[in-house]
């Protein structure tokens, strides 16, 4: 579902010192699997490479070099136009949520649907279930000021599902959130996961997190990839 192909990743460094390197490579080398229908962890310490890595899959950054694949289709080679289809079927969340303050809860679930084009009776017809889904149905008319964090989060969990992905993407998903709210919200992840055979695709720093709902995990050191196992065998390994 998601394949990754030799993808390494250099950025520019700004103000370029005079002796010292000029780029930092953060990828190196990636060659990585996500079968249809797993949850997947990537941990590593701050710095490692995990958000250039989750950020590369719908290229919100562009490899450097290397293949990145979604659902069958190859995505560093597309137009604009082409890639922001493909994007329909990659949802995204974020640690910080990235609502919009000015939408209510209801207009930030519509607002992907907005963008295609659909028209409102659809809409509406779309985000009362994924409301209902992530147990938000009476905040329908309220603001992201008005919730608790892991309310926030649920409101961005409904955005990112409202174009119907295949995958989700979760960028430290959790790390915002207190030990309780972080349960109930990799509680509802799992649900998505059974119910609507979402691949899920996860980084954070939290082992917690990893043991808790994935199946696999890699961990990514200065990079690269150095470690991949089913996640039983990778907290029981010696
Ligand atoms: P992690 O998510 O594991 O903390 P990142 O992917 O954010 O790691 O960063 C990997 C490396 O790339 C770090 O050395 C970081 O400083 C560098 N880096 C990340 N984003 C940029 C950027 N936009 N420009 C330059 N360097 C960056
Ligand atoms: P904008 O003014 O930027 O379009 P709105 O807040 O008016 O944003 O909402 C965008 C869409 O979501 C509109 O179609 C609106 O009717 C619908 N909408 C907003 N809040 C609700 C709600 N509580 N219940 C049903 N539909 C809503």
């Amino acid at each position: 579902m998601i394949r990754l192909h030799n993808v390494s990743k250099v950025y520019p460094l700004k103000g370029g010192r005079d002796n010292g390197p000029q780029t930092v490579q953060a990828l190196k080398n990636i060659n990585f699997h996500v079968p249809a229908g797993q949850v997947h962890g990537v941990i590593g310490l701050s710095g490692a490479g995990k958000s250039t890595l989750i950020r590369c899959i719908n290229l919100l950054e562009r490899p450097t070099t290397g293949s990145v694949s979604v659902d069958g289709q190859e995505l560093t080679g597309l137009s604009r136009q082409a890639l922001n289809q493909a994007r329909h079927r990659i949802g995204m969340i974020f640690q910080h949520f990235n609502l919009l303050t000015n939408r209510t809860v209801f207009a930030n679930v519509a607002l992907p649907l907005e963008l295609m084009g659909m028209k409102r009776a659809e809409i509406g017809e779309r985000v009362t279930p994924l409301l209902e889904l992530v147990g938000l149905a009476e905040k329908a008319a309220e603001y992201p000021a008005q919730l608790s964090g892991g309310q926030k989060q649920r409101v961005a969990i409904a955005r990112a599902l409202a174009s119907r992905p295949k995958v989700l993407l979760c960028d430290e998903a959790t790390s915002a959130l207190d030990p309780q709210t972080t349960s109930s919200i990799l509680a509802l992840l799992r649900d998505i996961n059974h119910t609507l055979g979402l691949t899920i695709l996860l980084i954070t720093h939290e082992m917690e997190v990893v043991k808790s709902i994935c199946q696999r995990v890699s961990l990514i050191s200065d990079g690269e990839l150095v470690e991949e196992s089913d996640v039983g065998d990778f907290f029981t390994a010696p």
